[in-house]
């Protein structure tokens, strides 16, 4: 990277801090994207113009609000949510929301800008947005649960729409949730339209969109391998987390002739390791799919994996490695396919259960599937334009990021200033 690139880089760094105080998790998603696209900007003046990277790290707006609501012994709570609508440019906003004590706006700022660039990189019609609540489902009862929900929903089914932003599920939002705000936002607006996705397959719901993230993790994966003449088959690979994305990404590893040595099902059946609590990333294993949360992989846990010999990880989960950990990866040369390209494939899915909803109809399980390989193919061709260097290797992180950047950014300069 040139000196130029550098000092611009820190410049506009210093300003986001400045302007986002006491937002670390937004800064690292800001910091990543913008290391990426810099030398880019610089060496294409159209993308220099009209405030174009100031406008494109500040959200469109933020709704901020209170959830009062009453648990099984009658005594109230109160909760605070939120929605970040980020950026519109390509499509209505879309992202899902998390229900999860350590929900604040900082947070959801990083999960909505990382939405913009994967929504980007789906190839569909989707802007960027994120939403939520430190709302902690956990030890809850499901009439809590639904109480928490229609209580959230009144206030968001202000904001939403199908042609405006469609939420979806995360951390905590799952088909229960989703079902009871669903419900809530249709007894409200009185109308059945594809305002929510992660819908039951009863009402709305599509083929695939339970498994899309961990298929589609694993399907980039070996994307990743093929464009290195290897593929998943006969590898060993450990898997973090214990929702759907790990227990989908386990059963396609399985699929294509992988081996896993860590997740909790599995290794109860078949053998192997489960760690209770704790991280998976110093048993030995060729690949690896950080299925849990952000930061859960740090510069230690990435000297582990490389030491034993991993040389793949492909991202289930949002910003999983922190910055010194990816760069590890980076120096080791190993295929490191970053959560918003590798984990693209569940909102992909939910894009498709709009499109289903919108034509009032239902794809079969090996439409929606094939559909979503596709995409995932798509979206290692585009890292692949943008992230090719000189030796051959694949940057995924710089052609994600640029990859992402160019069809937002366009749409944003056609839109004229606002
Ligand atoms: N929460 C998922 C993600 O991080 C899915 C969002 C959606 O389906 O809208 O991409």
């Amino acid at each position: 990277m040139s000196g130029n690139a550098r000092a611009e880089i820190d410049a506009f760094m210093n300003k986001v801090k400045g302007n986002h105080p006491g937002q670390p998790e937004f800064h690292q998603a800001v910091q990543e994207v913008i290391d990426s696209i810099m030398p880019f900007v610089l060496e294409n003046a159209r993308y220099q113009q009209d405030g174009l990277l100031d406008r494109i790290v500040e959200p469109d707006r933020c709704i901020l609000f209170r959830v009062a609501w009453t648990d099984d012994k009658g005594e109230t709570h109160v909760n605070r949510a939120y929605r970040v609508e980020f950026n519109n440019a390509i499509g209505a906003y879309k992202g899902g929301l998390r229900f999860h004590p350590s929900v604040n706006l900082g947070i959801l700022k990083f999960l909505g800008f990382e939405q913009v660039f994967k929504n980007s990189l789906t190839t569909l019609p989707m802007g960027g947005g994120k939403g939520g609540s430190d709302f902690d489902p956990k030890g809850k009862s499901d009439s809590e649960v639904m109480r928490f929900c229609q209580a959230f929903m009144t206030e968001l089914s202000k904001h939403i729409g199908p042609n405006t932003d469609v939420p979806a599920g995360d951390i905590g939002v799952g088909a229960r949730e989703v079902g009871y705000l669903f419900g809530q936002y249709k007894r409200i607006r009185n109308e059945f339209t594809g305002t929510m996705t992660g819908k039951g397959l009863s009402y709305g719901g599509s083929l695939i969109r339970t498994e899309a993230t961990g298929y589609g993790a694993v399907y980039f994966m070996e994307n990743m391998l093929n464009a290195r003449g290897d593929s998943v088959k006969g590898k060993n690979c450990t898997v973090s987390g214990s929702g759907n994305v790990s227990i989908y990404t386990t059963e396609k590893v399985l699929h294509l002739g992988g081996k896993v040595v860590t997740i909790k099902e599995y290794t109860e059946k078949w053998g192997g390791e489960y760690y209770e609590g704790k991280r998976p990333w110093h048993v030995k294993c060729d690949l690896a799919f950080p299925s849990a949360t952000q930061n859960e992989i740090d510069a230690e846990d990435a000297k582990a994996l490389v030491d034993n010999g991993c040389i793949g990880v492909s991202e289930g989960a949002n910003m999983p490695t922190v910055p010194e950990g990816v760069e590890i990866f980076m120096n080791a040369k190993i295929a490191y396919g970053l959560g918003k390209a590798a984990n693209a494939g569940g909102v992909a899915v939910s894009g498709l259960e709009q499109s289903q909803n919108a034509m009032r109809y239902s794809w079969s399980r090996e439409e929606v599937d094939n559909k979503l390989q596709q995409i995932m193919k798509d979206i290692h061709e585009k890292c692949a334009e943008y992230g090719t260097e000189k030796d051959g290797f694949i940057n995924y992180v710089n052609g994600a990021n640029v990859g992402g950047f160019v069809k937002v950014a366009d749409a944003m300069l056609a839109q004229g200033v606002y």
